[in-house]
């Protein structure tokens, strides 16, 4: 395996900012084809359910059923999955599961509400949603984590029921995942992936019944249909590829940043991993371990082709140059591998999860610290927040006025009403007025 060479930038240069933004352009690789494609799969499955949802699996997943109900998961099945696991990972993944609970449970959002002097009552009522879909990825590697972190926080939320969906590629099943639903507590699975799964949670075939929320990681085909279908139902993010960046002050073991980089970078060619130190020798340092342990690595092709093209290494004056930086790309997973994490992360504003010092290795954020690893990604964490329990609630307002309070607020209503040109509002309003 010939070495490889990582994209090395320094943020004081002068075409910092053009080589910035190239490095982090994906979206425009976006081609028109998977457009196409995903647009069509669509189609197909809205008009022509499961018979489409059947042809796409049998294509894209070589998988061949008579129908989608021999697609369907029992509950027996599950709880038989967790039996057949070796018990190191059953307990694995109880324990994870424990933790992504109780971490989510601290997101529970309650209904609210107060009463003002006339006796109005306003509030905020919080509902659950009455279904959601998960979308677990399976098309190049299982993700038992994955089902944790999607189903637990729907079932802390209170959602009324849980539909699962998971590409089997060729029909290989994969204990491990749903053994985890069991554990998650997912009320249906179906063993089907890409934009035809999409598709079926969006629109409901025969056999698989529509959900109102989609929620869930996947690859350029999960995407772009989860993009398509929203507004018919409502979704949690449009996720990229994964994404690390590592700030470090050049005192870590390089091969531990090498392996945390590599973490990422084996998820997908498209994967992002970024290191920036004002150490430029650090950065040598680690770009030798990159090599060292990349023939070490059994998706060592997943990672050269991930770091070869979009990776990249930035020198910085100091670690404020650092942060600023980083908020820059938002990244999706920000590990501060410094002496005084705390003081960096006043500085950090964009981030979906940052993970503080040397010993917070972002795969436990993967697997088992409790947080949730959907994550902004592609930038979006300038606006947007992890996976939650507030992903699968909604709010309703609550107006209760008071004879007294319906005459002193109709009032203002109005006016206001008058003055926009509308009088069956001004008229309602005015209706419930005691008179003078
Ligand atoms: P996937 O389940 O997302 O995709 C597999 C599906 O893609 C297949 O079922 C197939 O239907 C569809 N597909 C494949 N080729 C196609 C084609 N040519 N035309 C139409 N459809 C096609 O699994 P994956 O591919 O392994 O991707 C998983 C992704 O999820 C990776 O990008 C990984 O980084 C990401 N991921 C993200 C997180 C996160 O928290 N952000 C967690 C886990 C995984």
């Amino acid at each position: 395996m010939t070495d490889i060479s990582i994209t090395r930038l320094n943020a004081s240069q002068s075409d910092f900012d053009s080589s910035l933004a190239k490095l982090l352009a994906w979206e425009d690789s976006v081609d028109h084809q998977v457009n196409e494609s995903v647009r069509h799969i669509l189609h197909q499955v809205k008009t022509l359910g499961d018979a489409a949802v059947l042809e796409f699996t049998e294509k894209f997943d070589r998988l061949k059923a008579g129908s989608v109900a021999e697609l369907e998961i029992g509950q027996d099945r599950l709880q038989k999955a967790l039996k057949a696991i070796p018990e190191d990972q059953r307990v694995a993944l109880e324990q994870a599961a424990q933790r992504v609970r109780s971490y989510h449970e601290r997101q529970n959002q309650q209904s609210w509400q107060y009463e003002e002097e006339d006796g109005t009552v306003l509030g905020q009522k919080v509902t659950p949603l009455d279904r959601a879909g998960l979308y677990v990825p399976g098309g190049k590697a299982a993700y038992p984590s994955s089902v944790l972190m999607n189903a637990i926080p729907a079932k802390v939320a209170g959602v009324g029921e849980v539909i699962m969906v998971v590409p089997t590629p060729d029909g290989v099943v994969n204990d491990m995942v749903l053994a985890a639903a069991a554990i998650a507590g997912v009320d249906r699975v179906f063993t089907l992936g890409g934009a035809q799964a999409v598709g079926a949670l969006a629109y409901g075939t025969e056999t698989v019944p529509s959900v109102d929320k989609i929620v869930g990681p996947g690859n350029i085909f999960v995407a772009t249909a989860k993009r398509e279908v929203f507004g018919t139902v409502g979704i949690d993010m449009i996720a990229g590829p994964s994404e690390i960046l590592v700030i470090c002050d050049g005192k870590t073991d390089p091969d531990w940043i090498a392996m945390d980089l590599f973490s990422q970078a084996e998820h997908d060619e498209q994967a992002q991993s970024i290191l920036i130190s004002p150490d430029a020798k650090f950065l040598d340092a680690v770009e030798a371990s990159i090599n060292k342990l990349l023939p070490t690595m059994e998706r060592a092709e997943i990672i050269e082709a991930s770091m070869s093209s979009r990776a990249a290494m930035i020198e910085v004056a100091d670690l404020s140059q650092a942060a600023e930086v980083s908020n820059r790309i938002a990244p999706e997973h920000l590990e501060l591998s410094v002496e005084d994490p705390e003081a960096l992360c006043e500085e950090i504003r964009h981030a979906g999860a940052i993970f503080m010092g040397r010993y917070t290795a972002e795969a436990l954020g993967d697997y088992c610290a409790g947080p949730n690893h959907v994550l902004p990604t592609s930038g979006t964490a300038r606006f947007s927040s992890p996976l939650g329990v507030y992903d699968f609630q909604k709010r309703s307002s609550l107006i209760g006025f008071s004879a007294s309070g319906a005459d002193r607020m109709g009032r203002v209503a109005s006016v206001l009403a008058r003055g926009e040109g509308l009088t069956a509002h001004a008229r309602s309003a005015e209706y419930r007025i005691e008179e003078d």
